[in-house]
């Protein structure tokens, strides 16, 4: 397996051929994660406090989701630029979309094989953002 390098922006994944596999807690909300995770933020904002999420950005197009998009719901707050996506069933929110830059917010707490130790997780003051 190849070592996950870092990049420059803190919220880095490089591309070794790996793929994860993450949900939520029924399942129904299901997705794949291509490449190697390096980098995660824990944010301090409202929602993010509240749900304690450890979140790592990657771009779009090494996100799969695997199951039908009708099966989560959408939360917006604030800029509304963010849309937090949640199982319409379990309530568990796995992961956020930010479509002006190209990016998906993976909740790692719903991502069970990854390694955590091989992760630089970092504060992000969301809170003054
Ligand atoms: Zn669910």
């Amino acid at each position: 397996m190849c070592r996950p390098t870092r990049g420059a922006g803190g919220e880095t994944l490089t591309q070794t051929g790996m793929i994860y596999h993450g949900s939520c807690h029924c399942g129904r909300v299901a997705f794949a994660l291509e490449g190697a995770v390096s980098a995660a933020v824990t944010c301090n904002c409202s929602l993010c406090a509240r749900k304690g999420a450890v979140l790592s950005a990657v771009p779009t197009e090494r996100f799969t989701l695997l199951t039908a998009p009708e099966a989560s719901a959408a939360y917006t707050f604030n800029s509304h630029a963010i849309v937090h996506r949640f199982c319409r069933t379990c309530g568990m929110q796995p992961y956020s979309e930010h479509a002006g830059k190209d990016a998906i917010y993976i909740n790692l707490n719903c991502v069970e094989e990854i390694d955590r130790a091989g992760i630089e997780i970092v504060p992000f003051d969301g809170r003054a953002a």
